[in-house]
C-alpha cells in the first residue's frame, strides 16, 4: 500500500514508534491493542448524531505517532468524556483516556490555558441547558429542530428551577414499578451520597440534569413524575454513575427502565422518539460549531463572541485551519 502511495506521489504518515510509546505511557489507553474494528465510532453519541467525532481515527493517529497533529485536532474537543467508546471496545482500548491525555498535554504545553478550559466547561454546561429546553419542546410536540434565536436564547439563559410541589401518595412505595426498580437496580441501597452526580459527564444544575435527584425520586416512588420529565432523555446511557456507586446501585439501568415505562405507559410515542433523534442531530451539530468557533478552528459564531474571547488556539497555523475546513 505504501509503495503505491509513493508511486502516485502522495505523502503517507511514517509511523513513529518512539512517540507512540510515549503517548501510550502517558495515556494508559492500551492503544497497541486496537485492530480498527470501528465499534467505538458506532457507539460514540457525538458520532451517531453528527458524524464528526471518530475515536477510532484518534487511536489510529496515536498509533502512528502523530502527536503534533493530534494536538491540533478539533475532534479532541468534541468529546463528551462519556467513555462509551472504552466500554464497547472488544480489546479494552480506551479512546476516552487517550483524548483526556491529549487535553492534558495541551494544558501542560500551555497551548490551552486553565481559563480557556474553564470557559469550555462553562460552554458545555450551557449546552446541557439547550438540550434540556430542546427535549422539553419535543415532549410538548412543538419542535423537531431549533432556530438560531432559540439556540442563542437557551444558551444564554438558565433553566428555571421547578417550583411546583410534587404530592406523594403512600401507595407509590409499594407500586409494581417501585418493586421492580428495587430488585433489578438495587435502588433502595442509595444513600444519596452524590458520587454518581460527580461522575456523570453531563450532570450540572438540578434544574437541568442531576442523576442523584432522579434516583432519589425513584426511591420515593415518583415514577409517574419521572416518565414525564425531560431529564431522563438527556442521559447518555454511559454507565459512569453505576461504575462510581459504592452501593452498587445500577443508575444507568434505572434510567433505561424509566424510558421503557414512559413508552409502555404512553407518556411518549414514536413521534417523540423521531423528534428526539432529529433534535439531537441539530443541537449536537450546533454545539460542535460553537466549540470550533470558540477554539478558533472555524468562523466566529455570534454566541461565542458574546460569551468569551475567541481564537484560543492563537498559534493555529493557516495550514492547520485549511486542513480542518477541508475535512468538513
Ligand atoms: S473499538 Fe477498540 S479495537 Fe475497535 S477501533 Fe475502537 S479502539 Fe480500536
Ligand atoms: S468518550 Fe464518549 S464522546 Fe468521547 S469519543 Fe468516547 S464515546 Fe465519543
Ligand atoms: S452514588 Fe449510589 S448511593 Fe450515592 S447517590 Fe448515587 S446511586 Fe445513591
Ligand atoms: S448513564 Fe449515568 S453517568 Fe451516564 S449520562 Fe446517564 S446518569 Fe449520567
Amino acid at each position: 500500500m505504501y509503495a503505491e502511495a509513493i508511486k502516485f506521489g502522495q505523502s503517507v504518515p511514517v509511523p513513529d514508534a518512539a512517540v507512540r510509546k510515549l503517548i501510550q505511557q502517558g495515556a494508559k489507553a492500551d492503544i497497541y491493542q486496537c485492530w480498527t474494528c470501528g465499534s467505538c465510532d458506532n457507539e460514540c453519541p457525538i458520532n451517531i448524531a453528527t458524524g464528526r467525532l471518530h475515536p477510532q481515527k484518534i487511536v489510529r493517529m496515536a498509533n502512528l505517532g502523530m502527536l503534533d497533529e493530534l494536538l491540533y485536532e478539533p475532534e479532541i474537543w468534541h468529546c463528551l468524556s462519556c467513555r462509551r467508546c472504552a466500554n464497547i471496545c472488544p480489546n479494552a482500548v480506551k479512546p476516552s483516556a487517550l483524548i483526556a491525555h491529549i487535553r492534558h498535554i495541551l494544558m501542560e504545553k500551555k497551548i490551552i490555558s486553565i481559563s480557556t478550559l474553564r470557559s469550555y466547561q462553562e460552554l458545555f454546561e450551557r449546552f446541557q441547558r439547550v438540550r434540556r429546553q430542546a427535549v422539553t419542546k419535543c415532549l410538548e410536540g412543538k419542535a423537531d429542530s431549533i432556530s438560531e434565536k432559540q439556540w442563542r436564547d437557551w444558551l444564554l439563559s438558565p433553566v428555571p428551577e421547578l417550583l411546583k410541589t410534587i404530592r406523594m401518595k403512600m401507595t407509590d412505595f409499594g407500586s409494581e414499578s417501585h418493586r421492580q426498580f428495587n430488585v433489578s437496580t438495587r435502588s433502595a441501597a442509595c444513600f444519596t451520597c452524590g458520587e454518581c452526580s460527580s461522575a456523570c459527564p453531563i450532570s450540572c444544575k438540578k434544574s437541568v440534569f442531576d442523576p442523584r435527584t432522579i434516583f432519589r425520586m425513584v426511591n420515593l416512588g415518583l415514577v409517574d413524575e419521572l416518565i414525564k420529565n425531560p431529564a431522563i432523555w438527556l442521559c447518555l446511557d454511559c454507565g459512569r454513575c453505576s461504575d462510581a456507586c459504592s452501593q452498587l446501585v445500577e443508575g444507568r439501568e434505572m434510567i433505561r427502565r424509566l424510558k421503557e415505562i414512559a413508552v409502555q405507559k404512553g407518556a411518549v410515542d414514536y413521534k417523540f422518539l423521531r423528534c428526539l433523534q432529529q433534535i439531537n442531530e441539530n443541537v449536537y451539530n450546533r454545539w460542535l460549531d460553537e466549540v470550533d468557533a470558540y477554539l478558533g478552528f472555524n468562523k466566529v459564531s455570534p454566541c461565542c463572541e458574546t460569551l468569551f474571547d475567541t481564537s484560543r488556539f492563537q498559534n493555529l497555523s493557516n495550514a492547520q485551519r485549511r486542513r480542518y475546513n477541508r475535512m468538513r
